[in-house]
């Protein structure tokens, strides 16, 4: 079996798809079977589903499945107890990959969205000049950023088979891609999701320990509880209710990123915006804000930490006590627009 390094940032499907045509090795349910086979096989039986991918691609690498889990994958966006929601679907989602593989907690739904992976025509261009070949950023695929936070330019959103098609964007013009819209990029710039874009590509570069996000977000919550009375209704909201409730993220976004919701209260379409809101409002609990994607439940609750506090300085004391002016990537924030 040969040894393929993830580059940095790599997007783990991205990687796994290389992994796999490097082995020649059809579907990923072969690089599990090819193990099975070997001296110590059978102890993967009992692995779960997803760690048993991990333990693959970090063989031979100087790098342990934490490490791994940290810097190529967005599971520490999911709520660290709470067990993903999966089911079988017809097609590409009926193959037992996205099955082990929404490993990255990506959901059923959101693997019907036309836009699911995104890439920066940007780091294509410096990735091949300094690796020879593009691949798929984990810094891309957050929910919600629709723009590269070192670029600040418009993600390409790609359909879901692209990485499998093309790990290395090779030949991009291949791939259907939608370009945001000029209003989907204008929202990506207010101050919240300028902020929420920051923080998360901090968190990238400087990741938490498992579960750590979790108390962290509520560490974040007493922080802004009480600031002024819509603060203080908001952190009372469910995550999206509080997101909607502060007037400050455009309908575009919102539309863009939980499409449930436009089908449900607008299906022109067309938004009324007083109306759309307090309609959403008043019909808003938990099992509808969760917004159906496991990724969103702390992405959601960061950037409602990023609607109540504003300020990047305060959410990095609470996320990194007594580092945050010592950040080792801030050259690179400092070229984020917020
Ligand atoms: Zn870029």
């Amino acid at each position: 079996m040969r040894t393929v390094p993830a580059l940095p940032d790599e997007f783990v499907l991205g990687h796994l798809t290389r992994h796999l045509a490097a082995n020649a090795l059809p579907v990923p349910s072969a690089l599990l079977k090819s193990f099975r086979t070997g001296v110590d096989g059978g102890s993967h039986h009992h692995a779960r589903g997803e760690s048993r991918y991990y333990e693959q691609l970090v063989r031979g690498l100087e790098m342990t499945e934490q490490t791994y889990k940290q810097r190529h994958t967005l599971v520490f966006l999911a709520k660290h107890t709470q067990p993903g929601v999966y089911s079988a679907d017809e097609g590409f989602l009926a193959e037992p990959f996205v099955y082990h593989h929404i490993p990255m907690n990506f959901m059923v739904d959101d693997t019907k969205r036309p836009t699911l992976w995104k890439f920066c025509a940007t780091c294509r261009v410096l990735d091949r000049a300094r690796y020879g070949i593009a691949y798929w950023h984990i810094v891309h695929q957050v929910p919600g950023i629709d723009l590269c936070p070192l670029h600040d330019e418009p993600l390409h959103g790609c359909t879901v088979e692209s990485i499998f098609q093309d790990p290395t964007l090779s030949k991009p013009d291949a791939l259907q891609c939608i370009i945001p819209t000029p209003e989907l990029i204008a929202a990506n710039r207010t101050p919240a999701l300028s902020l929420y874009r920051a923080v998360v590509t901090e968190l990238l570069a400087r990741p938490l320990p498992d579960g750590q996000l979790r108390l962290k977000l509520l560490a974040l919550r007493r922080h802004g509880w009480m600031q002024s009375p819509l603060d203080s209704q908001t952190l009372r909201l469910p995550s999206l209710g509080a997101v909607i409730n502060r007037h400050e993220i455009p309908e575009v976004w919102i539309a863009h990123h939980f499409p449930p919701i436009r089908k449900q209260w607008a299906p022109d379409g067309v938004f009324v915006d007083k109306a759309w809101r307090a309609k959403f409002l008043q019909t808003c609990h938990h099992r509808t804000s969760k917004a159906r994607s496991d990724l969103w439940t702390n992405g959601l609750d960061l950037l409602r930490a990023c609607l109540t506090i504003r300020d990047l300085a305060t959410i990095q004391e609470v996320l990194w006590p007594g580092v945050a002016s010592a950040a080792p990537d801030q050259a690179a924030l400092e070229q984020l627009p917020c």
